[in-house]
């Protein structure tokens, strides 16, 4: 039997992960928005490149919750996204509440799904889905840290004009600008970063990779980056569901791990069938800990803001 993936939110990344999934034939996928007749549309036209792909699922639309019952994996990308000259936070208390909503419902008709939050602030909003939902911590999960090193490792392998397959990135800490891609453990086919590139380039590139969405809302003006956050969402997914242990950079329940308390923050963990499978707590140099208790301590002050509401 096919596995069921319903993705919430039907805009830019919700469309986009519909087809990824699709094109990766991880299982039938139900598209959720409030809007009518959009998921509707955009799920018949995904549903019709399935004979041109050669990919055997279904894709519907749905305006409300009873199509996406007993989902194995839901991704939540409803709510608003940025324009420009917003920051992520703007965003808080608006999708707040769309999310509250949105796992509620999903906790209500999936029980036992995986949940993988998109909806920006993203730290923020995966605490607001595990209140929401009160799923276990292993089954909700933030998906920033495969974009942003995604980011990381497309200007690297530029600068170095090699393979984008063969550079490994690590970025640790909240998605915002207070990310902390950790130069220390990124590589190329093993070679440390370090000596491959002059540290005012790598500075220069860490910069970038923080500011590498609202370099893209800039350009576009009116929304924000999907083909490559949609992409990253579904690398989350397909690691779940075909329970490939992959170790990727995720929003995870920290009760602890690298001085955190019950907070969601980036950090490196291992996702298969149950979801997060394991948490690795690597060892930071003074400076990297500094960064990633300041990116936490951003993540903590919009949730005292949630706690309020
Ligand atoms: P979009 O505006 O294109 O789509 C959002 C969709 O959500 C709209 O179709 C809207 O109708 C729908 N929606 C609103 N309220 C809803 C509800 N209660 N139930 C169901 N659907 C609802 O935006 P987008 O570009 O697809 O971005 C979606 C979200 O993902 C934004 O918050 C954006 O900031 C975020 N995002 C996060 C990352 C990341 O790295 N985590 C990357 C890109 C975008």
């Amino acid at each position: 039997m096919r596995k069921k993936i319903t993705v919430v939110g039907g805009g830019n990344v919700g469309a986009s992960c519909a087809v990824n999934l699709a094109l990766k034939e991880l299982g039938d996928v139900v598209l959720v928005d409030v809007v009518e007749g959009v998921p509707q549309g955009k799920g018949l036209d995904a549903l019709q490149m399935g004979p041109i792909e050669g990919y055997d699922v279904s894709i519907t639309g749905a305006n409300d919750y009873e199509q996406t019952a007993n989902s194995d994996v839901v991704v939540i990308t409803a709510g608003l996204a940025r324009k420009p000259g917003m920051s992520r936070d703007d965003l808080l208390i608006a999708n707040h509440k769309v999310v509250s909503s949105v796992a509620e419902n999903i906790a209500k008709h999936s029980p036992n799904a995986i949940l993988v939050l998109v909806t920006n602030p993203l730290d923020a909003m995966c605490w607001t889905a595990f209140t929401a939902s009160k799923f276990p911590k292993h089954r909700v999960i933030g998906m920033a840290g495969v974009l942003d090193s995604a980011r990381f490792r497309t200007f690297i392998a530029q600068e170095l004009n090699v393979s984008v397959e063969n550079v490994t990135a690590v970025v640790l800490g909240g998605h915002g600008d207070t990310m902390v891609p950790v130069v220390r453990l990124s590589n190329v086919s093993g070679i440390p970063m370090t000596e491959l590139i002059p540290k005012d380039r790598l500075d220069a590139i860490v910069t970038r990779t923080a500011n590498g969405g609202a370099e893209i809302v800039k350009h576009l003006k009116t929304g924000s980056a999907y083909y490559a956050p949609s992409a990253a969402a579904v690398e989350m997914v397909e690691s779940i569901l075909k329970d490939k242990k992959k170790v990727l950079p995720c929003a995870a329940y920290l009760e602890g791990e690298y001085g955190v308390n019950g907070l969601f923050v980036g950090v490196p963990v291992k996702l298969g069938a149950k979801g997060i499978e394991k948490i690795y707590e690597i060892q930071l140099t003074a400076e990297e800990k500094a960064a990633l208790a300041k990116s936490a301590g951003a993540v903590q002050e919009l949730v005292d803001i949630l706690k309020k509401q």
